[in-house]
Parts: C-alpha cells; structure tokens; sequence
C-alpha cells in the first residue's frame, strides 16, 4: 500500500493550511514538458479524466498542483478546489472550465504566475499522488507571445524542478531526443539523472524499432528509466465511454494493442517499459520512495519550525491561548461589564433631566408663541422704554384675556405628545450611550459585528416605544386640564425657569456678537440697525424690495441688521421676564397669570416626572434585561457559517495572534503524525506495491 505517500499527502494539506509559507517542502512529481508534447494527455490518463485547459492558443499559466487521492468511499470522481471553497465537482467539464477562467485570470502582461492552483481529485481508481503540472515550455516564442514568456515560463519551471522534487520530463517519440526540452531542462537540475523519469509519448508515430531503441536509450540514461505510452484518446466508441471516467481504461486498451503487436521490441524481454498503466505505478512507487527517504529530513524541517513558532508564541504573546471564540466571549464580557456600569448610572434621574431639557425647549417655543412674540405693548411697555421692575404691566388677573392665554399655552404642552417625545429622548439617548460604549470596546475594530449589536439595542428599544408612548400618554391625562401647582412646585419653577431664561439670552447675546463680527465690527452694526429702526418706525421711507440695498447699505448687510433688530429685542424682551419672573410678583401660584414662565415650568417638570415613573419600568429596564441576551442571539446568528473566524480576523492584532496560535497547533498535530509515521517505516511496513 502507499501508505507513506498518502500520510504526507495529508501532512502536506495540512502543512499547507500553516498560513505564512512553510519552509516544509515534501517530494512532488513535477511534470514538465514543450508545447504538444503530449504532457495533458500523459496527465489526463493518469487520472482517467479530460479535465485540463484546451485550445490552439491556451498557455497554462500557473503552475497546477494536483493531488490524487485513492478514495475506496468514493461512489463517483469528483474534484475539489480548496482554495475557492469549491467541493465535490462531479462534472468534469466544470473542473477544466474553472481551470481555463483561472488560468485566464493572469493578465497577459505578466505572462505567468507562480501562485498555484490547487486542484484535487478523489476517485477509488486513483492512486495517491502529488504532481505539479508546469506551463509547458516554448520551442519558439509565437508572434503574438511576449518574448519574456520564454523566459518566464523556463524560470518558473526551474524553481519546481529542484530536489527532492521528482521531474517527469514528457518527450514525444516523433521529436530528436537530443532537442527535448524537457531532458535538457531536468540535466540542468539533475546531471546525474537519479530523480527525473522519461515518459516518451507518441510512440504510435515512429516505427517500433525506433521507439524500442529511445526506450532503452544510453546516451541519456535515467536511473528511473523511461516509460513508453501512447495517451492520445482513443476515437473509436464501443467499450470506451468517457464519462464514466474510463478513460484509462480505453487507452491501456489503445497501448496493449500496440505494444503486444511487438513483442520482440516492446515484449517482457525487451527492458523496454510501457503503458500508461506501468507509468502509474512507477510514479507511485518512485514518490513512496523519496517520500520515505525524505521523511527524516522533513520531520527536522517541521522540528525546527515548530521550535521557532513556539518561541515567537513565547516572545510575542507569553503563551498566551487565543481562539476566536475566546476572543469573541471576552470581548463580550468585557462589553457587558461596561454595559452594566452604565445600567447603574443611568436611571430615572438622568431621564428625568433629558426629558425636562427637551420640554424647556418646548416650553420656550410656548412662551415664544403666545406672549413675546405678541406686540410688546400686549404684555410690557416696548422693552427700550421699560426702566425699572416698577414698569412692568399690571395685568389683571381676573382678565378672561389672560386666563385664555394661559390656558392655551398650558393646554399646547400637555397635548404636545410627552410620551413620543419622552420615549424618542430616552431611545436616543440609550442609543447614543451604547455606541459610545461600542466605540471604545473590541467591537469598535469590526464594523459588521459593532453594527449587528447597535441594531439590536434599537431594535429592543423600538420594540417599547409604542407601548411606553400610549402608556405616558394616559398617565399624563390628569394634567390635561387645569394642572394644580403647589407652592414648593412654584419654587422650584421658579429657580429653574430663571436659569433657563438665561441660557437663552446668552444664546441670543452670542448670536448677536456673531452677527457683528459678520458685517465688520460693533460701529458697523450699530449703523445699519438704526437705519432699520428708523424703517420701521416710518421715520425712513424704503420703497420696494430695494434688492441693490438701501441708505448705502447692501440688500445683504440689511438683512443681517434686520436679524440683529429682531436678536436685540429678543434679548431685551427675555432679560425683562427675568427680572419679572425673580420678582415678588412671581411669588407664589395665584399670580400665575403674570408669570407663565413659571407656571409652565412647573407644568413641564410635573409631565417629565410622571413620564420617567413610566419610563423607566417600561422601557428602561425593560431594556436593561432584554439588551444582553438579544445581543448574544444576534451575534450568534451573524457568526454562523464561518463568521466567527472572519470577526476575528478583523482585526490585524488578534489576526497575528490567531495565526500563530493555529500555526503552531497544526504544526504538533503535524510532528504527532509524521513520528507515527517514522514508527510505521522504522517496523518494516511500508510494503510498497511495486507489482
Ligand atoms: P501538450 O501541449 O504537451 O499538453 O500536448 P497535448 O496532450 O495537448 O497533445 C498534443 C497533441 O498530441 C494532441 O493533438 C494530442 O491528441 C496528441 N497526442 C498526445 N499524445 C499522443 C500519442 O500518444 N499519440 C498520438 N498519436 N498523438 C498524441
């Protein structure tokens, strides 16, 4: 049995799946041989298969690396490409299609490629073994050739050829022997002739006197002789049928039908060998051979490698173990960690400060509406007249006027929507906090995975936000009318609203200071704002829309005036229901008609505080349990088929890792086989079937 051959041809697939190239390089039979020679047909009868690249001008290109394994199991041929992830190819066809596309893949440009093809075959009419077809080499550069190709295709073809390679160098019987590229190539690398096999194809084509005498032929003698064949397809239907794969069978038919027509040239007592039959077994037994005496010297090469891989694993990483799904469960952990510190620090009172934040604004947009936005006169003298708190106007409670006015304001915020608003400030701000959380974990170097777990945080949240909003909604129905504020609410209103009063006027104030630094300074400012004044007093007449300017001011500079107007008056407006909200006017509810800044204050932090009660059972902590596993579910279906690999990989730190960690695995699951094997070979056992 070859059994050594088939244990390292699983070394070598394992060997091959180390990553960063391995200095291990274990015997293969290398086919080389010039343009029609007859080297596709040779490789085709081995296998039993028309599987290779056709075609007037096809080239190969890159080198094919075949390996034939011996499958009992098999219940059909098949082939498998294992660096496209392509697997059981019955089809044949599909198998010498997927060779021409890559093949054709090389641009002409750089003529040929040493990045290999890596095909193998499974079939119980196989034997075990390793060859490497070559681009075959060019008598005479074509026209249309580069004429580096020649050179190329010579270079590739000798960095294969060298030892403990084996060179099956295919001549045709037609051609002068002495001309065989193939021979002079393999003389080059092998003077001696001790690892290069002559097939000589084509032997139909001379007489047999002459094919007996290249077969025994003592001016290039090889130590493991030559092999006679005649591989070309047979054309004649009957017994030979194609696609079962018989293709051997048809032409060992073809050659015995040839060579027993001879017997004295080509009979047992000739020396002469030939069929492809005979060819087969003298590759099996020639690779058992070398693997065999190179199984020594491999397993020191693997020693070695392994040696310097578990060093780099102790300099580098302090033996650290990584696989990806370890790395995936304490980026998970540690995310998790984080996730729960941040669940401890963000309940109900920091809900409660969004949502009053954003109904401030509202309540500001209210006041905006229904009071200043009014003609000043409505509310207050014009602010420019107002000289002291004394002027403020004496609005008379009892007045339906101001009643109505209030009542519409205070009706406007508790129908606004709190519980969509409340539920779209607490998502967001979760969101926001679980991405940030994401930008400084693992997560933050795999987009893919980083997004999977911000969608499902959305997801969960969204998932509430109808039920948490309809729910709001109905416990905020007893403020819909007439809200009851009492004196310590007032209070607290009133220092609220006065702060946020002030922030608004320092945002009017900077906006008004950006408005000056955009037309050229205060002087500037205060010049084309007196003429808008005075526009507007009527004391200037401006006819038309003036879109050249007007008073010497450009149509662009009147409008930033008028923004300016408008700003100043904003501020002194907001600055003089400070002073009346501060005042002892504002003191206590009754006198809510005079102040509805206060009132609506208050009003607002009632809606906010109710909202939070429901928000956070509802939403938040709703959240906080269902977040977690949502995120395992979600992850765990995007590492399927492969993923977790690709996630690990992502990023090039844990790539590193990961790389060596494998490299080193498979390299002691390598050294554990070949000392089997070393075992095996040392007890007499590796009976080769040479018969
Ligand atoms: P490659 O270019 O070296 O791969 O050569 P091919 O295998 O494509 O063969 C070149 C040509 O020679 C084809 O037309 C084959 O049919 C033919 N051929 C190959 N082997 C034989 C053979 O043993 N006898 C005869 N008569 N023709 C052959």
């Amino acid at each position: 049995m070859m059994y050594i051959t088939k244990r390292m041809i699983e070394i070598r697939n394992l060997l091959a799946r180390v990553g960063q190239s391995s200095s291990v390089t274990l015997p293969s039979i290398v086919v080389i041989g010039s343009q029609s020679s007859g080297k596709s047909s040779v490789l085709e009868a081995i296998v039993g298969h028309e599987f290779l690249p056709k075609g007037s001008n096809m080239i190969t290109r890159r080198p094919i690396e075949l390996t034939l394994i011996n499958d009992p199991q098999a219940k059909v041929d098949y082939g498998e490409f294992p660096d496209l992830g392509l697997s059981k190819v019955t089809d044949f066809t599909m198998i010498q299609k997927t060779l021409t596309e890559l093949n054709q893949s090389v641009p002409e440009s750089q003529c040929v490629s040493d990045d290999p093809i890596r095909l193998t075959i499974h079939s119980p009419r196989v034997p075990d073994l390793s060859l490497i077809d070559l681009p075959g080499y060019i008598q005479v550069a074509g026209e249309n050739q580069p004429r580096e190709l020649k050179r190329k295709i010579s270079e590739l073809c000798d960095r294969y050829i060298r030892g403990p390679n084996i060179i099956l160098a295919i001549s045709a019987a037609d051609t002068d022997l002495a001309n065989s590229t193939a021979l002079q190539a393999s003389r080059r690398v092998d003077p001696r002739g001790e690892r290069t096999i002559g097939v000589i194809t084509k032997m139909d084509l001379v007489e047999p006197e002459k094919g007996a005498t290249i077969l025994n032929d003592k001016q290039y003698p090889l130590r493991l002789g030559y092999v006679g064949v005649i591989s070309k397809v047979p054309t004649q239907t009957g017994l030979f049928r194609r696609e079962t794969g018989n293709l051997l069978a048809g032409i060992n038919r073809n050659e015995k039908a040839f060579f027993n027509s001879y017997p004295s040239q080509f009979g047992p007592d000739s020396g002469a060998s030939t069929g492809t039959i005979t060819l087969r077994k003298k590759l099996m037994h020639v690779l058992e051979q070398q693997m065999s005496s190179k199984l020594h010297e491999t397993t020191e090469a693997i020693q070695r490698e392994l040696e310097e891989t578990t060093y780099q694993f102790k300099v580098q990483y302090n033996e650290q173990p990584l696989s990806a799904e370890s790395y995936l469960a304490a980026s998970l952990d540690d995310f998790k960690h984080q996730f729960h510190n941040f669940a401890r620090s963000f309940g109900r009172a920091q809900l409660q400060d969004l949502l009053k934040n954003a109904l401030d604004q509202k309540v500001l947009d209210q006041l905006a509406a229904r009071y200043w936005n009014k003609p000043i006169e409505d509310l207050s003298p014009a602010p420019h007249e107002l000289d002291s708190i004394a002027d403020l106007p004496k609005a008379d409670p009892k007045s339906p006027y101001w009643h109505r006015q209030l009542d519409t304001a205070c009706s406007s915020l508790t129908r606004l929507g709190v519980g969509r608003i409340a539920a779209t400030v607490a998502s967001n701000a979760v969101q926001a906090n679980i991405d940030k959380l994401l930008d400084k974990s693992a997560f933050a170097k795999h987009p893919s995975a980083r997004q999977v777990v911000s969608e499902a945080a959305a997801t969960v949240l969204a998932d509430r936000a109808y039920a948490t909003s309809d729910g709001i909604e109905i416990s905020l129905k007893p403020y819909k009318f007439d809200p009851d504020i009492q004196p310590n609410e007032w209070a607290q209103g009133k220092e609220h609203v006065v702060g946020v009063l002030q922030g608004e006027l320092e945002q009017c104030q900077s906006a008004l200071k950006s408005v000056e630094n955009s037309v050229g300074g205060r002087k500037r400012l205060r010049e084309v704002m007196n003429f808008v004044d005075k526009a507007r007093k009527g004391e200037i007449l401006i006819e038309g829309d003036h879109p050249s300017g007007a008073g010497g001011f450009s149509a662009a500079l009147l409008a930033r005036g008028r923004e300016a107007v408008f700003l100043r008056d904003r501020a002194d407006i907001i600055n003089m229901r400070i002073m009346a909200a501060k005042s002892r006017k504002c003191k206590s509810p009754e006198n809510k008609y005079y102040c509805p800044e206060v009132f609506l204050d208050a009003v607002a932090t009632k809606l906010s505080q109710t909202a939070v009660l429901f928000l956070n059972v509802e939403m938040l902590n709703d959240f906080y349990t269902r977040f977690p596993r949502e995120v395992e579910t979600k992850l765990h279906e995007h590492m399927a088929g492969g993923g977790l690999d690709r996630f690990a990989r992502e990023d090039p730190k844990i790539r590193r890792h990961l790389d060596l960690v494998n490299r080193k695995e498979l390299l002691e699951l390598v050294l554990t086989k070949i000392q089997d094997l070393h075992r095996f070979d040392s007890a007499g056992n590796a009976k080769v079937d040479n018969t």
